[in-house]
Protein backbone atom coordinates (compact mmCIF):
# COMPACT_ATOMS: atom_id res chain seq x y z
CA UNK A 1 0.00 0.00 0.00
CA UNK A 2 1.36 3.34 -0.75
CA UNK A 3 1.91 5.39 2.05
CA UNK A 4 -0.03 8.50 2.40
CA UNK A 5 -0.20 11.94 4.41
CA UNK A 6 -4.04 13.62 4.04
CA UNK A 7 -4.45 16.97 4.28
CA UNK A 8 -8.02 17.25 4.14
CA UNK A 9 -10.05 18.85 6.56
CA UNK A 10 -12.79 16.76 6.28
CA UNK A 11 -13.97 13.86 6.20
CA UNK A 12 -10.37 13.39 7.41
CA UNK A 13 -7.41 11.24 8.54
CA UNK A 14 -8.04 8.87 11.45
CA UNK A 15 -5.52 7.31 14.33
CA UNK A 16 -4.38 4.13 11.98
CA UNK A 17 -4.64 2.10 14.99
CA UNK A 18 -8.78 2.69 14.95
CA UNK A 19 -9.06 1.83 11.54
CA UNK A 20 -7.09 -1.28 12.43
CA UNK A 21 -9.14 -2.21 14.79
CA UNK A 22 -12.13 -1.42 13.26
CA UNK A 23 -11.47 -4.09 10.44
CA UNK A 24 -10.13 -6.60 12.80
CA UNK A 25 -13.42 -6.29 14.68
CA UNK A 26 -15.44 -5.18 11.01
CA UNK A 27 -16.94 -9.20 11.23
CA UNK A 28 -17.40 -10.00 14.75
CA UNK A 29 -17.56 -7.82 17.22
CA UNK A 30 -15.63 -9.57 20.68
CA UNK A 31 -16.98 -12.70 20.04
CA UNK A 32 -20.85 -11.62 19.10
CA UNK A 33 -20.89 -12.88 15.55
CA UNK A 34 -21.94 -9.79 14.22
CA UNK A 35 -20.74 -6.99 12.78
CA UNK A 36 -21.66 -2.99 15.05
CA UNK A 37 -23.23 -2.33 12.17
CA UNK A 38 -25.63 -4.56 12.09
CA UNK A 39 -26.29 -4.58 15.94
CA UNK A 40 -29.82 -3.40 17.10
CA UNK A 41 -29.12 -0.34 19.27
CA UNK A 42 -30.64 -1.25 22.11
CA UNK A 43 -29.24 -4.53 22.55
CA UNK A 44 -26.87 -4.90 25.35
CA UNK A 45 -23.72 -5.16 23.06
CA UNK A 46 -24.37 -1.63 21.35
CA UNK A 47 -25.71 -0.07 24.83
CA UNK A 48 -22.32 -1.00 26.00
CA UNK A 49 -20.39 0.77 23.20
CA UNK A 50 -22.44 3.54 23.16
CA UNK A 51 -21.84 3.93 27.24
CA UNK A 52 -18.04 3.82 26.89
CA UNK A 53 -17.84 6.60 24.48
CA UNK A 54 -19.93 8.73 26.55
CA UNK A 55 -18.31 7.86 29.62
CA UNK A 56 -14.74 8.54 27.75
CA UNK A 57 -15.95 11.64 26.31
CA UNK A 58 -16.90 12.87 29.31
CA UNK A 59 -13.49 12.01 31.06
CA UNK A 60 -11.58 13.48 27.84
CA UNK A 61 -13.14 17.29 27.95
CA UNK A 62 -13.96 17.19 31.43
CA UNK A 63 -17.81 17.40 30.86
CA UNK A 64 -19.20 18.05 34.02
CA UNK A 65 -22.11 16.01 35.43
CA UNK A 66 -25.01 18.65 35.18
CA UNK A 67 -23.85 18.71 31.44
CA UNK A 68 -25.59 15.93 28.88
CA UNK A 69 -23.53 14.46 25.96
CA UNK A 70 -25.60 13.31 23.05
CA UNK A 71 -25.49 11.92 19.51
CA UNK A 72 -27.56 13.15 17.02
CA UNK A 73 -27.65 13.45 12.93
CA UNK A 74 -27.45 16.32 11.06
CA UNK A 75 -23.93 17.71 11.16
CA UNK A 76 -23.12 21.19 11.61
CA UNK A 77 -25.25 22.67 8.83
CA UNK A 78 -28.07 20.81 10.58
CA UNK A 79 -27.50 22.25 13.98
CA UNK A 80 -27.66 25.59 12.47
CA UNK A 81 -31.24 25.27 12.74
CA UNK A 82 -31.59 23.07 15.68
CA UNK A 83 -29.87 25.32 18.03
CA UNK A 84 -32.02 28.11 17.39
CA UNK A 85 -34.77 25.80 17.43
CA UNK A 86 -33.72 24.19 20.77
CA UNK A 87 -32.90 27.73 22.17
CA UNK A 88 -35.12 30.40 20.88
CA UNK A 89 -37.42 29.49 24.04
CA UNK A 90 -35.10 31.00 26.46
CA UNK A 91 -36.02 34.56 25.30
CA UNK A 92 -39.23 36.36 26.38
CA UNK A 93 -39.08 38.14 23.05
CA UNK A 94 -41.03 37.59 19.76
CA UNK A 95 -38.96 36.42 18.22
CA UNK A 96 -35.78 35.83 20.23
CA UNK A 97 -32.94 37.76 19.41
CA UNK A 98 -29.77 35.86 18.98
CA UNK A 99 -26.00 37.43 18.95
CA UNK A 100 -23.46 35.86 16.31
CA UNK A 101 -19.35 36.86 16.34
CA UNK A 102 -18.54 36.38 12.53
CA UNK A 103 -15.24 34.88 12.31
CA UNK A 104 -15.53 33.26 8.92
CA UNK A 105 -17.27 31.02 6.74
CA UNK A 106 -18.88 28.62 9.69
CA UNK A 107 -20.26 31.75 11.98
CA UNK A 108 -21.30 33.41 8.98
CA UNK A 109 -23.68 30.28 7.53
CA UNK A 110 -24.87 29.85 11.10
CA UNK A 111 -26.06 33.22 11.51
CA UNK A 112 -28.21 33.21 7.60
CA UNK A 113 -29.45 29.94 8.77
CA UNK A 114 -30.48 30.97 12.41
CA UNK A 115 -32.25 34.17 10.87
CA UNK A 116 -35.09 32.27 9.76
CA UNK A 117 -36.03 31.66 13.21
CA UNK A 118 -34.80 34.12 15.18
CA UNK A 119 -33.51 37.35 15.07
CA UNK A 120 -30.44 37.26 14.47
CA UNK A 121 -27.59 40.29 15.60
CA UNK A 122 -24.52 40.43 14.43
CA UNK A 123 -22.45 41.61 17.57
CA UNK A 124 -18.70 42.03 15.39
CA UNK A 125 -17.50 40.79 12.19
CA UNK A 126 -14.59 41.88 9.68
CA UNK A 127 -13.97 45.18 8.94
CA UNK A 128 -15.31 46.28 5.29
CA UNK A 129 -12.57 45.35 2.49
CA UNK A 130 -11.38 42.96 4.96
CA UNK A 131 -11.34 38.96 4.87
CA UNK A 132 -11.89 36.90 7.76
CA UNK A 133 -8.28 36.91 9.03
CA UNK A 134 -8.99 37.93 13.06
CA UNK A 135 -11.31 37.38 15.68
CA UNK A 136 -12.50 41.54 16.22
CA UNK A 137 -11.23 42.40 20.19
CA UNK A 138 -13.96 41.49 22.33
CA UNK A 139 -14.29 45.32 23.82
CA UNK A 140 -15.69 46.12 19.97
CA UNK A 141 -18.78 43.48 20.15
CA UNK A 142 -22.39 45.12 20.45
CA UNK A 143 -23.90 42.39 22.58
CA UNK A 144 -27.49 42.69 23.08
CA UNK A 145 -29.05 42.44 26.40
CA UNK A 146 -31.67 39.87 25.87
CA UNK A 147 -29.88 37.81 23.87
CA UNK A 148 -31.24 33.89 24.11
CA UNK A 149 -27.53 33.26 23.72
CA UNK A 150 -24.30 33.99 21.70
CA UNK A 151 -23.05 31.89 18.88
CA UNK A 152 -19.37 31.58 18.19
CA UNK A 153 -17.23 29.03 15.78
CA UNK A 154 -14.28 28.95 17.64
CA UNK A 155 -12.34 26.92 15.20
CA UNK A 156 -13.21 28.63 11.43
CA UNK A 157 -11.74 25.44 9.41
CA UNK A 158 -12.21 27.20 5.80
CA UNK A 159 -10.38 30.97 7.05
CA UNK A 160 -7.98 29.10 9.45
CA UNK A 161 -8.88 31.45 12.61
CA UNK A 162 -9.56 30.04 16.05
CA UNK A 163 -10.07 31.12 19.23
CA UNK A 164 -7.70 31.68 22.04
CA UNK A 165 -10.19 33.18 24.64
CA UNK A 166 -13.39 32.38 26.07
CA UNK A 167 -15.60 35.27 25.45
CA UNK A 168 -17.23 36.98 28.42
CA UNK A 169 -21.02 37.97 28.57
CA UNK A 170 -23.05 39.56 30.66
CA UNK A 171 -25.58 37.61 32.99
CA UNK A 172 -26.01 34.25 32.38
CA UNK A 173 -26.43 34.11 28.34
CA UNK A 174 -25.05 30.86 27.59
CA UNK A 175 -22.25 30.35 24.84
CA UNK A 176 -23.19 28.36 22.05
CA UNK A 177 -19.70 27.17 20.61
CA UNK A 178 -19.39 25.43 17.03
CA UNK A 179 -16.10 23.49 17.64
CA UNK A 180 -16.24 21.29 14.79
CA UNK A 181 -13.14 21.28 13.54
CA UNK A 182 -10.80 21.53 17.01
CA UNK A 183 -12.67 19.65 19.28
CA UNK A 184 -10.61 17.19 20.98
CA UNK A 185 -7.31 19.30 19.42
CA UNK A 186 -7.15 21.49 23.33
CA UNK A 187 -8.29 21.50 26.33
CA UNK A 188 -11.16 23.43 26.75
CA UNK A 189 -13.12 24.59 29.77
CA UNK A 190 -16.86 22.90 29.23
CA UNK A 191 -18.45 24.77 32.15
CA UNK A 192 -17.91 28.36 30.79
CA UNK A 193 -19.97 27.17 27.79
CA UNK A 194 -24.06 26.28 27.47
CA UNK A 195 -23.84 24.55 24.68
CA UNK A 196 -21.12 22.56 22.25
CA UNK A 197 -21.50 21.01 19.03
CA UNK A 198 -18.99 19.12 16.59
CA UNK A 199 -19.49 16.97 13.59
CA UNK A 200 -17.71 13.86 13.96
CA UNK A 201 -16.16 13.75 10.62
CA UNK A 202 -12.76 15.87 11.31
CA UNK A 203 -11.39 14.87 15.20
CA UNK A 204 -13.37 12.40 16.02
CA UNK A 205 -14.54 9.52 13.19
CA UNK A 206 -16.77 9.49 10.42
CA UNK A 207 -19.33 11.82 8.60
CA UNK A 208 -23.21 11.26 9.97
CA UNK A 209 -22.48 11.60 13.76
CA UNK A 210 -23.08 15.02 15.74
CA UNK A 211 -21.87 16.00 19.28
CA UNK A 212 -23.72 17.98 21.63
CA UNK A 213 -22.66 18.74 24.95
CA UNK A 214 -25.37 20.98 26.61
CA UNK A 215 -26.26 22.27 30.12
CA UNK A 216 -29.26 20.49 31.69
CA UNK A 217 -31.11 23.97 32.54
CA UNK A 218 -30.79 24.66 28.74
CA UNK A 219 -32.96 21.79 27.90
CA UNK A 220 -37.12 22.08 27.33
CA UNK A 221 -36.79 25.36 25.83
CA UNK A 222 -37.35 24.34 22.14
CA UNK A 223 -40.34 25.98 19.84
CA UNK A 224 -43.34 23.84 19.08
CA UNK A 225 -41.97 23.53 15.59
CA UNK A 226 -38.81 21.59 16.44
CA UNK A 227 -38.44 18.34 14.98
CA UNK A 228 -38.85 16.24 17.92
CA UNK A 229 -35.36 13.70 16.70
CA UNK A 230 -33.62 16.72 17.27
CA UNK A 231 -35.26 18.59 20.55
CA UNK A 232 -32.44 17.87 22.87
CA UNK A 233 -34.62 17.18 25.67
CA UNK A 234 -36.60 14.63 24.20
CA UNK A 235 -32.98 12.94 22.86
CA UNK A 236 -31.59 13.09 26.12
CA UNK A 237 -34.53 11.89 27.59
CA UNK A 238 -33.79 8.98 25.56
CA UNK A 239 -30.19 8.71 25.91
CA UNK A 240 -30.05 9.35 22.02
CA UNK A 241 -31.65 6.58 21.49
CA UNK A 242 -35.31 8.58 20.74
CA UNK A 243 -34.64 7.42 16.72
CA UNK A 244 -31.72 5.07 15.78
CA UNK A 245 -28.51 6.69 16.05
CA UNK A 246 -25.90 6.93 13.91
CA UNK A 247 -24.47 3.52 15.32
CA UNK A 248 -21.47 3.08 13.48
CA UNK A 249 -20.15 6.22 13.87
CA UNK A 250 -20.83 5.95 17.54
CA UNK A 251 -18.27 2.51 17.62
CA UNK A 252 -15.36 4.15 15.26
CA UNK A 253 -15.97 7.43 17.46
CA UNK A 254 -15.34 5.70 20.74
CA UNK A 255 -12.20 3.99 19.72
CA UNK A 256 -10.75 7.29 18.81
CA UNK A 257 -12.07 8.26 22.63
CA UNK A 258 -10.04 5.32 23.48
CA UNK A 259 -6.93 6.25 21.36
CA UNK A 260 -6.78 9.85 22.83
CA UNK A 261 -6.63 8.04 26.30
CA UNK A 262 -3.49 6.00 25.48
CA UNK A 263 -2.25 8.88 23.61
CA UNK A 264 -2.15 10.80 27.01
CA UNK A 265 -5.67 12.28 26.79
CA UNK A 266 -6.53 15.87 25.53
CA UNK A 267 -3.26 17.91 27.38
CA UNK A 268 -0.93 15.52 25.47
CA UNK A 269 -2.86 16.15 22.29
CA UNK A 270 -2.63 19.48 22.58
CA UNK A 271 0.96 19.97 23.28
CA UNK A 272 1.58 17.99 19.60
CA UNK A 273 -0.97 20.05 18.45
CA UNK A 274 1.18 22.98 19.53
CA UNK A 275 4.43 21.24 17.78
CA UNK A 276 2.93 20.59 14.55
CA UNK A 277 1.15 23.73 13.91
CA UNK A 278 4.57 25.81 14.64
CA UNK A 279 6.60 23.71 12.65
CA UNK A 280 4.28 24.32 9.62
CA UNK A 281 3.36 28.30 10.24
CA UNK A 282 7.41 28.28 10.80
CA UNK A 283 8.35 26.75 7.41
CA UNK A 284 5.70 29.09 5.72
CA UNK A 285 6.91 32.38 7.58
CA UNK A 286 10.62 31.65 6.89
CA UNK A 287 10.43 33.81 3.53
CA UNK A 288 7.32 35.29 1.24
CA UNK A 289 7.53 32.19 -0.94
CA UNK A 290 4.09 31.52 1.20
CA UNK A 291 2.00 33.56 2.81
CA UNK A 292 -0.57 32.66 5.43
CA UNK A 293 -2.65 35.89 6.45
CA UNK A 294 -4.35 35.32 9.46
CA UNK A 295 -2.90 37.40 12.68
CA UNK A 296 -0.90 35.72 14.20
CA UNK A 297 -2.39 35.48 17.73
CA UNK A 298 -5.93 33.67 15.74
CA UNK A 299 -3.63 31.05 13.70
CA UNK A 300 -5.28 27.69 13.95
CA UNK A 301 -3.92 24.99 14.98
CA UNK A 302 -6.07 22.83 12.73
CA UNK A 303 -6.53 23.97 9.49
CA UNK A 304 -3.78 25.77 8.35
CA UNK A 305 -4.60 27.81 5.10
CA UNK A 306 -1.98 29.61 2.59
CA UNK A 307 -1.14 30.89 -0.70
CA UNK A 308 1.99 30.59 -2.88
CA UNK A 309 3.56 33.99 -3.86
CA UNK A 310 2.92 32.78 -7.81
CA UNK A 311 -0.51 31.47 -8.05
CA UNK A 312 0.64 30.61 -11.43
CA UNK A 313 2.24 27.83 -9.66
CA UNK A 314 -0.49 26.38 -8.00
CA UNK A 315 -0.93 23.21 -10.00
CA UNK A 316 2.19 22.20 -9.92
CA UNK A 317 2.93 22.79 -6.55
CA UNK A 318 -0.62 20.28 -5.94
CA UNK A 319 0.98 17.68 -8.62
CA UNK A 320 4.46 17.68 -6.83
CA UNK A 321 2.50 16.88 -3.32
CA UNK A 322 0.49 14.27 -4.30
CA UNK A 323 3.64 12.44 -6.03
CA UNK A 324 5.31 12.76 -2.63
CA UNK A 325 1.73 10.95 -1.09
CA UNK A 326 0.59 14.38 0.62
CA UNK A 327 -2.83 14.95 -0.52
CA UNK A 328 -5.61 17.17 -0.03
CA UNK A 329 -3.88 20.17 0.23
CA UNK A 330 -6.44 22.36 -2.60
CA UNK A 331 -7.42 25.32 -0.49
CA UNK A 332 -11.28 25.52 -0.10
CA UNK A 333 -12.95 26.72 -3.29
CA UNK A 334 -14.22 29.78 -2.06
CA UNK A 335 -10.76 31.31 -0.65
CA UNK A 336 -8.51 29.12 -3.20
CA UNK A 337 -4.63 28.54 -2.51
CA UNK A 338 -3.90 25.65 -0.10
CA UNK A 339 -5.11 24.14 3.25
CA UNK A 340 -3.52 21.86 4.94
CA UNK A 341 -6.00 20.37 8.13
CA UNK A 342 -3.55 18.48 10.53
CA UNK A 343 -5.95 17.16 12.95
CA UNK A 344 -5.69 14.75 16.18
CA UNK A 345 -4.72 11.87 13.93
CA UNK A 346 -2.07 13.47 11.58
CA UNK A 347 1.63 12.79 12.60
CA UNK A 348 3.96 15.20 13.02
CA UNK A 349 6.16 13.08 10.39
CA UNK A 350 3.50 13.98 8.49
CA UNK A 351 3.45 17.99 9.09
CA UNK A 352 7.51 17.26 8.81
CA UNK A 353 7.12 15.76 5.40
CA UNK A 354 4.78 18.71 4.16
CA UNK A 355 7.35 21.08 5.28
CA UNK A 356 10.68 19.08 4.10
CA UNK A 357 8.36 19.65 0.67
CA UNK A 358 7.05 23.48 0.89
CA UNK A 359 11.04 23.89 1.41
CA UNK A 360 12.02 22.25 -1.45
CA UNK A 361 9.01 23.38 -3.55
CA UNK A 362 10.25 27.28 -2.54
CA UNK A 363 13.85 26.12 -3.66
CA UNK A 364 15.36 26.59 -0.55
N1 LIG B 1 -19.02 24.00 11.20
C1 LIG B 1 -17.71 23.87 10.96
C2 LIG B 1 -16.73 24.61 11.80
C3 LIG B 1 -17.27 23.03 9.91
O1 LIG B 1 -15.96 22.91 9.66
C4 LIG B 1 -18.21 22.33 9.15
C5 LIG B 1 -17.82 21.37 8.05
N2 LIG B 1 -16.70 21.67 7.36
C6 LIG B 1 -19.57 22.52 9.43
C7 LIG B 1 -19.94 23.35 10.47
C8 LIG B 1 -20.64 21.83 8.62
O2 LIG B 1 -20.64 20.49 8.88
P1 LIG B 1 -21.54 19.48 8.06
O3 LIG B 1 -21.08 19.50 6.64
O4 LIG B 1 -21.30 18.19 8.75
O5 LIG B 1 -22.95 19.91 8.18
Amino acid sequence: MTHVYNFSAGPAVLPREVLEQAAAEMLDWHGSGMSVMEMSHRGPEFISIYEDAVRNLRDLLGVPANYKILFLQGGGIGENAIVPLNLAGLSMAQPATVDFVRTGSWSTKSFQEAARYVQANLAAGPRAGEGYTSIPPQESWQLSKDAAYLHICTNETIDGVEFNFVPTVQGDTPIVADMSSHILSRRVDVSKYGVIFAGAQKNIGPAGLTIVIVREDLLGHALPICPSAFDWKIVADHDSMYNTPPTYGIYIAGLTFQWLQKQGGVAAMEQRNIEKARLLYDALDADDFYQNRVAPDCRSRMNIPFFLRDESLNDKFLAGAKARGLLQLKGHKSVGGMRASIYNAMPIEGVQALVDYLNEFAGR
